[in-house]
């Protein structure tokens, strides 16, 4: 019976291609119907103004009756428009309006733009007393109110803004909680933004960080989800909250546990260990990092990385490994920056990340096979890394702020310091850990590489017995290393073996046993069945459980191994003139390398094969020199019998292995042993080797490495080795009961060398020197 008089402003439309207008109108009053007059063609009534006149009269009583509720009404309004984006013009002009209007005017109005039902709007249409409005449409606002906070609580602004606009629109609910997936998921990642804002906040990274992260979250909240971007940004800030900018763990250093920690976790590497000790107590009495960066040199497998996995754990710190084997772009140290797409930090900070310290052990891995490319060197980034006075602001492109290095330790490793770049090289104190001896790899293999890989395969001792004689067997004739890991790797062999008998028995003890306990008719089936098909297969092994303990011996070995790969025996490869065996040095430790000579007539040509080095043709040179020099003394000939070694004679000098690149001065020695064997047509003795660079005079000068020679001399069987005087004094640090099996000559010139590696001497013949008395 109510209705709103209105005056119609404006009317828009048309009828085609169906009739259709927009109505502008503007609401006046309030009325009541007293009285129909007529109905068509259009309705006419008799009414009665209802709220606008009454007010005006009855104004001064209104106010002062109303005035809590207007004025309670009037602040809810202020804080809703409040709530709204005010850069919307028509935000601002509401803004206005709520002051301008008269109070009475606002129910109505506010009623209008809010989101309620048609149903609600009719009500406050309906509310004649301006009270009983006042008093409806509070509730309207608080709800309103309520769902607006909600929304900001759980929208990024951008989004916001337009859900604002829409929100002022009339016709539309506001109050529905979202509930599409969409917006859940929207709200779940503003959430997260928060979350990770309040993280960032409450981190205690580095106020240049902070600084940063505060203006990447700014941008991240202005950013829409669907922008590639946003992922990017998101992973940075993830990533600066994740990195430990101020936590540490605490150093537990006492000595003499870092010492019995190193001593029980390896065998022998006694330098490697008295050095490490040393550098620990260093640190202990002078809580100072800036000491050298150790790097441990030396072949595969001899337990670097295992030494640096101790050292952190006496230190009580986490340890952390990094590859630079093959590494030849300097992003992979100092990360990518952040426009590249895949961009991400480096190996360091990552590195940070995963242990979430930031004083653990890290571990560079092979620094002597860092690579370089067109995109850098990693090496210079290195520098950076690892210079104390550098790395406490370091700065990976990525994060773009600078992370402090210096409460990481870092331990380098290498094959060889060779390929190290000098400038790195000379921030790192070098400690050479040599290869084992065969005993001490007996020893590391009972002690820690036996027990360690029966452990992995599930077997005890009382299952599998591996004695001594058998680990030597393993060491010189299934392996030939410097280090440790082939040796145990023929070990795991070994215990996977044992590992399918040791099951097999099981099985077939196990299974009557269960039998027994009675668990029923099916469990007997199966055994039977099981002993059926052991039968038709036949196989004697399985037929008879193996006894307890099972005793590897040679023959286990060779069943399981398969046939000795190395034979101890170098003396049939001497079995002809012109051989003789050299010892060389590698990055996996030393070798023992065969050098082969024959001649042929020709023309006095020399023809060396198997990849040799520049320096190693030039040691050829100087051998043949020196021997055509001094033929007439030691009575040697070519095959026709004159002293000009390369009349009418081709020779031919090979270094067996021919795939592997040789070179150096080592050889020097060796070459003329080996042609003085050719050209005299003596045998030199089949178990000595030798080292030694050569000069044309026939000096005989020192070489590096011999540690690694001496062992791998050992290691082949041999019992003389011939190496140059002025290497006696590196005899020191090799093991005494290696030196007892050994005999060592000293030579200071190409004589010696030669009287050594023939039987019997190498004697200046004295006809030779009748003739000279001649002249
Ligand atoms: P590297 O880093 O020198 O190539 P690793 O440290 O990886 O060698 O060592 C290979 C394996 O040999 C490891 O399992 C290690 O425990 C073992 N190992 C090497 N040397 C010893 C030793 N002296 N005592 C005990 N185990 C050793």
């Amino acid at each position: 019976r109510i209705g709103t008089a209105a005056l119609a402003v404006q009317v828009v439309g048309s009828n085609w291609p169906k009739p259709h207008y927009t109505l502008l109108v503007t609401g006046l009053c309030r009325f009541q119907i007293l009285q129909l007059l007529k109905e068509k063609p259009y309705p006419v009534a008799e009414v009665e103004q209802l709220d606008r006149l009454e007010q005006f009269t009855n104004q001064h009583k209104s106010e002062e009756e109303l005035g809590e509720l207007s004025e309670q009404f009037y602040k809810y309004a202020v804080q809703l428009v409040e709530m709204l984006d005010m850069s919307v013009p028509a935000v601002a002009k509401l803004r206005r309006l709520l002051d301008n209007l008269p109070r009475e005017a606002l129910p109505d109005i506010l009623t209008s733009i809010i989101r309620t039902s048609n149903q609600e709007k009719l009500q406050i249409l309906d509310a004649v007393r301006l009270e009983e409005r006042f008093k409806m449409t509070i509730p309207l606002l608080v709800r309103q109110i309520e769902g607006l906070k909600l929304l900001q609580k759980t929208r990024k602004p951008k989004q916001d803004d337009d859900k604002r606009v829409v929100a002022i629109r009339p016709n539309r609910r506001i109050n529905h909680i979202p509930s599409t997936t969409e917006d859940e998921e929207e709200e779940e990642d503003h959430d997260d933004v928060v979350m990770l804002e309040k993280k960032i906040r409450t981190s205690s990274m580095s106020e240049q960080a902070l600084k940063v992260c505060l203006k990447e979250i700014k941008r991240l909240k202005k950013m829409p989800q669907s922008m590639p971007e946003y992922a990017l940004t998101r992973n940075y800030l993830e990533l600066m909250v994740e990195l430990p900018w101020n936590k540490s763990t605490k150093d537990r250093l006492e000595i003499r546990a870092a010492r019995i920690l190193l001593d029980n976790d390896h065998y022998a590497m006694e330098k490697l260990k008295k050095r490490v000790l040393e550098y620990l107590a260093v640190r202990q009495l002078k809580n100072n990092l800036k000491g050298p960066i150790l790097c441990f040199v030396g072949p595969p497998g001899v337990g670097k990385t295992s030494v640096g996995r101790s050292i952190a754990k006496t230190l009580g710190r986490e340890f952390h490994r990094i590859a630079l084997g093959g590494v030849c772009d300097q992003s992979d140290i100092r990360g990518h920056r952040r426009t590249y797409v895949g961009s991400m930090p480096g190996r360091i900070i990552n590195g940070l990340k995963t242990v979430g310290v930031n004083n653990p052990v890290f571990l560079l891995d092979e620094v002597d096979k860092l690579g370089k490319s067109l995109q850098g060197d990693p090496a210079a980034a290195l520098l950076e890394v690892l210079d104390p006075e550098q790395n406490h602001s370091f700065t990976d492109h990525y994060l773009n702020v600078a992370f402090d290095l210096s409460q990481v330790l870092f331990i380098a490793t290498a094959n060889t310091t060779a390929t190290i770049p000098p400038a790195l090289l000379d921030r790192m104190e070098v400690i050479q850990v040599p290869g084992y001896t065969q005993e001490e790899k007996i020893e590391i293999a009972h002690r820690h590489l036996i027990p360690k890989q029966l452990e992995q395969h599930g077997l005890t001792p009382q299952q599998i017995q591996i004695p001594q004689v058998t680990t030597l067997d393993i060491i010189t004739r299934y392996t030939r290393e410097a280090g440790v890991r082939s040796l145990d790797r023929k070990l795991g062999a070994i215990c996977r073996a044992v590992a399918v008998k040791v099951a097999e028995g099981q099985h077939k003890e196990t299974k009557p046993d269960r039998a027994e306990v009675g668990e029923g008719e099916d469990c007997k089936e199966h055994v039977t069945e099981d002993a059926k098909t052991e039968s038709i297969s036949d196989t004697a092994d399985l037929a008879l459980p193996p006894e307890m303990p099972i005793l590897i011996d040679f023959h286990a070995l060779k069943d399981i191994l398969g046939p000795p790969m190395y034979e101890m025996e170098v003396s049939e490869r001497l079995s002809q003139p012109g051989v003789a065996i050299g010892l060389a040095w590698t990055p996996l430790g030393g070798e023992i390398m065969f050098v082969e000579a024959s001649r042929m007539d020709g023309e006095g040509q020399l023809t060396l094969t198997g990849q040799l080095g520049d320096v190693m043709k030039e040691s050829a040179h100087l051998a043949i020199s020196w021997l055509r020099s001094n033929a007439k003394r030691y009575q040697l000939t070519n095959a026709s019998g004159s002293f000009d070694l390369l009349d009418n004679t081709d020779i031919h000098l090979h270094f067996p292995a021919g795939a592997v690149t040789k070179d150096g001065p080592s050889a020097g020695v060796t070459i003329v042993t080996c042609l003085a064997s050719l050209f005299s047509g003596r045998l030199v003795c089949s178990d000595v080797a030798m080292t030694g660079e050569i000069t044309l005079r026939g000096l005989v000068l020192p070489v590096g490495g011999i540690k690694d020679k001496v062992l791998a001399a050992h290691r082949a069987g041999l019992k003389r080795i011939i190496i140059p005087l002025r290497n006696e004094k590196d005899l020191e640090e090799i093991a005494v009961n290696v030196r007892q099996d050994l005999t060592f000559v000293m030579a200071s010139c190409l004589d010696e060398v030669l009287n050594a590696a023939f039987d019997g001497g190498f004697a200046v013949k004295p006809r030779v020197e009748r003739l000279n008395s001649k002249l």
